[in-house]
């Protein structure tokens, strides 16, 4: 089995995403040699290459190569953010580690657990020191362009206007209204829009935004892609404007594996802990490894739900909450009768 998380780190940090994971399973590692005992499975630590993907794109370099088997060709002579080729940083980190022993990308793997900080509030807000990850929600971005006519903003009157920001803001303004009031479990942001020719005295021309839209349930994904779609170019025909939209990104909702959830659960419950089940939000490597391998994830609260960010920060006893139900989880699967399977 493997455990283990990632040690790269966003701009700005913080410390415990991603870190958090690494160290608690050498500690798991460390714990098992000093208590003399010897698995039935190897338990193999990982720290997965580039999960936040601020020096190379994408994130998750490490788990998307093990679960591709390869290390795929489009990354060969990828450079990073400071400059430096992907290869030669690699072929760095590996001779940095003569001791450790080379393993196959994508190898049979019995089960993987990681330790992760929640990035949310609701941990900490409820006094749940453990979280159960069910999955991760699905996401999709959409690249929206809406067109009208360039015209003067002092002559034209409101009959003559194709105005495409008026139609685009009307629309967002009404899924504002609709998508997540109506459905706690959906993601509706746009983080980006922009306006053509962007003069302060003419209606624009073209305006251009993101979507981000998130869901667990692939069907409502398709139902709230479905009603954004609709409502922009509903809205852009009615104000006598063209919208195109094409999506730029799908990520299918990941499951984990129920049978692991169950052990991390009777884990937190050996060591008199309170756990609870619950999804995350953000991608993690688990997502990846869990396409070739039984896998499931393991959250601890965070100060004030706040990550990505320097002041990120989890308590110490959460900290070594994680670590023991890490290794309690671990060595329930690590000491089962292995009857020759990986
Ligand atoms: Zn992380």
């Amino acid at each position: 089995m493997v455990i283990g998380s990632h040690l790269d780190s966003q701009p700005a940090g913080g410390r415990f995403d991603g870190a958090l994971g690494t160290l608690s399973a050498f500690e798991v590692l460390e714990s098992l040699e000093d208590a003399g005992i010897e698995t039935e499975r190897p338990v193999v630590v990982v720290s997965w290459t580039n999960e936040e993907g601020c020096r190379f794109a994408p994130g998750c370099m490490g788990s998307m190569a093990f679960s591709a088997g390869e290390i795929p060709s489009a990354w060969r002579g990828k450079v990073a953010t400071d400059g430096v080729d992907f290869a030669e940083e690699l072929a760095k980190t590996i001779a940095s580690l003569p001791e450790a022993e080379m393993l196959r990308l994508g190898f049979p793997l019995h089960a993987y657990i990681e330790v992760h900080i929640e990035q949310g509030p609701s941990l900490e807000a409820n006094d749940i020191p453990i979280g159960v990850v069910k999955g991760i929600q699905g996401t999709r971005w959409l690249d929206v362009a809406v067109t009208g006519q360039t015209a003067h903003a002092g002559t034209t009157g409101l009959s003559y206007r194709r105005d495409p920001l008026h139609a685009l803001t009307c629309a967002l303004s009404g899924l504002y209204e609709a998508v997540m009031p109506a459905d706690p479990d959906a993601r509706f942001t746009v983080g980006r829009i922009s306006a053509e020719p962007g003069s302060v005295n003419a209606i624009p021309d073209q305006v251009r935004c993101t979507v981000d839209m998130r869901h667990p349930e692939p069907s409502r994904l398709d139902e709230i892609e479905r009603f954004v779609t609709s409502r922009i170019k509903e809205e852009a025909k009615r104000q006598g404007c063209n919208a195109e939209i094409a999506r730029s990104f799908d990520m299918a909702p990941c499951v984990f594996s129920d049978a692991l959830q169950q052990t991390i659960e009777q884990a937190a419950s050996a060591r008199k802990v309170k756990s609870t089940r619950m999804l995350s939000g953000a991608f993690h490597d688990a997502l990846f490894v869990n396409r070739v391998a039984p896998a499931a994830m393991i959250f601890v609260p965070c100060r004030g739900g706040l990550s990505h960010n320097e002041a990120e920060y989890v308590e110490r006893a959460h900290a070594v909450i994680g670590c023991d139900v890490l290794a309690q989880a671990t060595l329930a699967i690590a000491c089962e009768s292995t009857n020759g399977r990986p």
